[in-house]
């Protein structure tokens, strides 16, 4: 399958993994090779960056910015439209191809897609929105107002498991705003990158876009630490884990850079005994199983009232029975694999931790073997009862690995829910106002995202997305999340005849 969907892209086997928008460089780092987690076969080969490669990329955005924050931002939205139709007509393809490479269900690859395309379209009614204030001066004849002005190269930082959404949650609303932007994706999932280049660039050349607006630096970790040193890169927008978040957003503070980051979640549902437990059933395993655990937002706490933890538990397990795990291309299957071995031996290794710290196991886990599992990718969603303050459930494994713990005052489930380093996503289930508005209160949760009757996982672009703590308190998306892209200038202009200065000093000469 592989081979069609690399050919509707115009991508070959051995393919060089840097580009500025308009050509391909001659690559002179390491190769990475793609393999799929679904079958362990190899998708391509793609040659990374050198440091002469990336320092080449940067000089041209640099030039890109020049004239490019000079387009009109409603023509500049006007692009990033005809990126959304080009991604509509792409849909099927880059969607399967997502799902091949990264191993989450088909039904995800085509909603990650579906996810660019509504950024796209948000990102286009913002175009004509970047509005600033207007204030009234204390001085007569004076107006004063502000505007927004765009900052310059975006550097995006991408992690595996959104491998393409986050990188047009970036870009999208940064090129509106004027910035050009050098994406680096997660060296895990190289080919879908190239595609979206691809599509891109074919949009990009039929209006004559600058070349240096979209460019692409495949790499590593090393790769990343040239964007967070880089004093020409005004911002970095990281998605990853927190251990990356630190080290990007150490070096981009020790230039007194802008960074934008999106770390890890721990993310918990409280189960109240008013909840709706039919409800929270389908909320609670979709968001510990889908995408086989490895989403951001995935649920990785239930904190369950006493008086209904029996008779909810027995319906995890009983759902957990049914769950079909397999081929994620293979609608049939609710889980695929993890991203790889390495990803499974964190799983492995998670289990063993919670057994020594005292969690007992409620379903089992364990490595799937035999047909149709010989990557040796495909893990059992598993779920453990355990304390939270144990070390392990303090920590972010990625993978379906689903705790339960109980409470009995919603007081407590609270003090719980917030008691991790964590602050992405949370939730309550309970058809209780005064519960409700008790979680999203200012005593509340302590997350970016606190969601009512809805699961942790699966967020609107409408919203801002980001989360507090150790999640590293960017917010991307929706809302006002585009002013991470721009810079605030106040302009006060005096049209009188006289030059009065502020706060009524007297200056006379
Ligand atoms: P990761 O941290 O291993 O890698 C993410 C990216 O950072 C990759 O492109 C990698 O090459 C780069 N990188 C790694 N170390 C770096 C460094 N020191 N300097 C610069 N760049 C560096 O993460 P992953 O395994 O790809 O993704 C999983 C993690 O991402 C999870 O923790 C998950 O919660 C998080 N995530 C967060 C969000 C969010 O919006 N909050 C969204 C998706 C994923």
């Amino acid at each position: 399958m592989a081979d069609d969907i690399l050919k509707a892209f115009g991508i070959s086997a051995q393919q060089s993994g840097v580009s500025t928008g308009k050509h391909w460089l001659e690559a002179g780092g390491a190769d990475i090779v793609s393999v799929s987690p679904v079958d362990n076969k190899t998708i391509a080969t793609v040659k990374s960056a050198d440091r002469s490669n990336y320092d080449a990329v940067i000089a041209v955005a640099q030039e890109a910015f020049k004239e490019w924050r000079q387009w009109p931002a409603p023509r500049r939205g006007e692009i990033v439209r005809q990126i959304g139709e080009a991604l509509r007509a792409h849909k099927e393809q880059l969607g399967r191809l997502v799902s091949y490479e990264m191993g989450k269900s088909l039904q995800e690859g085509y909603g990650e897609v579906q996810e660019m395309i509504d950024i796209c379209d948000f990102a286009v009614g913002l175009s004509r929105q970047l509005y600033g204030l207007s204030m009234h001066s204390e001085r007569p004849g004076h107006r004063m107002y502000e505007q927004w002005h765009p900052l310059g190269i975006t550097a995006i930082i991408s992690a595996f498991n959104f491998p393409v959404a986050v990188w047009s949650w970036n870009s999208m609303l940064a090129w509106v705003c004027g910035n050009v932007c050098v994406w680096k994706p997660s060296e895990k999932t190289p080919v879908t990158a190239l595609a979206c280049q691809r599509i891109v660039e074919t949009v990009f050349a039929a209006n004559n876009v600058p070349e240096g607006v979209c460019c692409l630096v495949t790499g590593g970790r090393e790769t990343g630490e040239w964007m967070s040193n880089d004093h020409r890169v005004p911002l970095v927008s990281a998605t990853g884990s927190t251990r990356m978040g630190k080290s990007v957003g150490a070096a981009v503070g020790a230039r007194l850079g802008r960074s934008l980051l999106e770390l890890g979640g721990n993310n918990a549902i409280i189960v109240s005994k008013d909840a709706d437990l039919d409800m929270t059933l389908i909320g609670a395993v979709f968001g510990a199983v889908g995408t086989a655990g490895q989403r951001c937002t995935s649920t990785r706490r239930l904190i369950i009232h006493e008086s209904v933890y029996d008779a909810f538990t027995a319906k995890l397990v009983k759902a957990y029975a049914q769950l079909r795990i397999g081929n994620p291309l293979d609608e049939k299957n609710h889980v695929g694999p993890l991203i790889d071995k390495d990803a499974v031996n964190a799983y492995l290794s998670t289990i063993s931790q919670v057994k020594e710290q005292g969690g007992t196991f409620l379903v089992e886990g364990g490595v799937l073997e035999g047909a149709g599992y010989e990557s040796g990718c495909y893990v059992k969603p598993c779920i453990a009862a355990v304390e939270n303050t144990y070390a392990i459930v303090q920590h972010e494994t990625f993978a379906p690995i689903l705790y339960v713990m109980k409470y009995q005052t919603l007081t407590e489930a609270i003090a719980m829910q917030n008691d991790v380093p964590q602050g992405l996503s949370s939730a309550i289930m309970t058809l209780n106002l005064r519960e409700a508005e008790q979680f999203l209160s200012a005593a509340g949760s302590d997350c970016g995202i606190a969601n009512v009757n809805i699961g942790t996982s699966g967020a609107e672009i409408g919203g801002a997305f980001g989360g507090e703590k150790e999640t590293g308190g960017g917010r991307e998306s929706g809302s006002d999340a585009w002013k991470a892209y721009m810079r605030r200038q106040t302009n006060t202009i005096n049209y009188s005849d006289k030059l009065p200065l502020a706060q009524g000093i007297k200056f006379d000469l």
